[in-house]
């Protein structure tokens, strides 16, 4: 038979621990306490106390940060959880001295200082510049959407909406009918009657929120002035398209200082494209150093993809005489470097299966009598004579429906089987000469430069790897508050 060793949980045995010796220099931990103590002027809280006279001593601010900014170090930035971290975790005790505050007064700390905190991120922006960490020679700006603290089933138009609250208001209508049906013919069960019941409520709860929602709220427009989605959670954020799918978010766009990858500047926008923020963000740069003698984007470099390109915003780095390297979104077809790109991406599952669909050579085309023949024999209707994408002119057939969905060589055809709709054939019939002046073709020429491709690949290493440290290796990936003011708060 097996021996283990003995063990017994019915003794005591006397932990001293010494909070101060718990911060060990070297640590997060340590440079937080330092900073906050010594670096950081903490009075912009006061104003928030009135309890000068009367009223129970309040926790000091500087033990709540303290805890806070571990927490969130650490990817933790729910309240319940970091106030169970300040009765378990040796650290935290140490932190906040053993004060165990409640996860209310945490919760309430973090929501309730959105100002103060975006001020002490500028505290903390002049003390990593008095220790040389922020070199202002290259921004790079970028974003990263995350999701809000709001469900995107609560989103849409104010039409939408309208017949969402509809839509429960006639399911609550018909489940009552049924309960009446039921009482006549004396049919009803007691669990089943108190768990429709309940949906009752619940349905007549999110039906009032729904329709309280659009007596004190506007339609919200977008930037062309045409109405977008609303949310009735959290109206600030929006519904916006990831490589993880759709999800109800902010997009927290970051300058990124090129020395040490210091965060010179940060803002949660409640849009899904970044398309217009660069004017904002380059502005937020200069607000981060109004205090130097000169804006560091009098010699700095401006470094963005192609989401932020456009002709106004390059207009404005011209008009400003910032040195801007923005990339369009044809920077990489350009680039020879990227000549053989294509050959390394995985074969699509058509290609794979070596069932490729059928190209433009497959078809018969006639220019001149706008005539196409599809191989199945069926013809084409003309869509359009002289469609111009980018720089070139096409001629536009498309298939009749009919005959695409009841066609045996659909497979062959289109993109999926499952795709809804005809065929569309593409034909080249010439390109046009595109403007070669202006802004975007001043950039282009910029940034494909042996010079301007150097600088602009640097726009990776720059800002790619913090919004990595944020999500992946500290493990925050969703906001908990709600509305921009406290989103920003906590992006900060
Ligand atoms: S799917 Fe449509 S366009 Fe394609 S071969 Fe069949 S009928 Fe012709």
């Amino acid at each position: 038979m097996p021996r283990f060793k003995e063990y017994n949980r019915g003794q005591s045995v006397l932990l001293a621990i010494s909070f101060d010796r718990q911060i060990l220099p070297g640590t997060f931990e340590y440079t937080l306490n330092f900073l906050v103590d010594n670096k950081l002027d903490l009075n912009i809280f006061h104003h928030k106390y009135k309890n000068d006279k009367n009223g129970r001593p309040a926790y000091d601010p500087a033990l709540l940060l303290k805890i806070v900014l571990l927490a969130y170090s650490r990817g933790e930035t729910s309240s319940r959880k970091i106030e169970a971290l300040c009765r378990e975790n040796v650290l935290f005790m140490a932190l906040s001295a053993d004060s165990r505050p409640h996860f209310t007064t945490i919760a309430d700390f973090i929501s309730s200082s959105p100002e103060e905190i975006t001020a002490l991120f500028s505290q903390v922006l002049l003390v990593c510049d008095d220790m040389g960490l922020i070199g202002k020679e290259m921004f790079a700006i970028d974003g990263c959407k995350l999701p809000s603290n709001a469900s995107k089933e609560w989103s849409g138009t104010k039409a939408n909406l309208k017949k969402k609250s509809k839509k429960i208001d006639r399911a609550v209508r018909y489940m009552l009918a049924k309960h009446r049906d039921e009482d006549q013919k004396g049919e009803n069960d007691i669990s089943i009657r108190k768990r429709e019941e309940q949906q009752i409520e619940t349905l007549l709860k999110a039906s009032d929120k729904i329709d309280r929602f659009l007596k004190n709220n506007d339609e919200r427009l977008g930037h062309s002035g045409k109405e977008v989605q609303s949310n009735i959670t959290d109206n600030e954020s929006a519904k916006m398209k990831t490589s993880n799918g759709v999800i109800q978010g902010y997009v927290g766009v970051a300058a990124v200082d090129s020395k040490h990858q210091v965060v010179v500047s940060a803002e949660a926008y409640g849009q899904g494209q970044e398309h217009g923020l660069l004017e904002p963000m380059i502005e937020k740069i200069e607000e981060a150093f109004k205090g130097d003698e000169q804006s560091p984007l009098m010699d700095g470099k401006i470094l963005a993809d192609s989401g932020y390109c456009n002709k106004d915003a390059l207009a404005y780095l011209e008009e400003r005489n910032i040195d801007g390297y923005i990339a369009d979104n044809r920077f990489r077809s350009r680039d020879p470097r990227f000549k053989t790109a294509g050959e390394h991406k995985p074969a699509t599952s058509k290609k794979a299966s070596g069932k490729e669909r059928f190209t433009t050579a497959d078809f018969q085309i006639e220019i001149d009598k706008q005539h196409c023949i599809c191989p199945a024999g069926k013809e084409l209707w003309l869509k359009c004579a002289k469609a111009k994408i980018a720089s070139n002119i096409f001629m536009q057939f498309q298939g009749h429906k009919e005959d695409c969905d009841h066609c045996t060589e659909r497979d062959k055809c289109l993109r999926s089987v499952k795709q809804k709709g005809a065929r569309q054939v593409n034909v080249k019939i010439g390109n046009f000469v595109q403007e070669k002046t202006g802004p975007l073709e001043r950039m282009k020429q910029k940034i494909d430069s042996t010079l301007g491709r150097h600088i602009y690949s640097m726009r990776l290493g720059i800002v790619e790897p913090v919004f990595g440290h944020i999500n992946d290796a500290i493990g925050i990936k969703r906001f908990s508050l709600r509305g921009k003011k406290k989103v920003n708060g906590q992006s900060d």
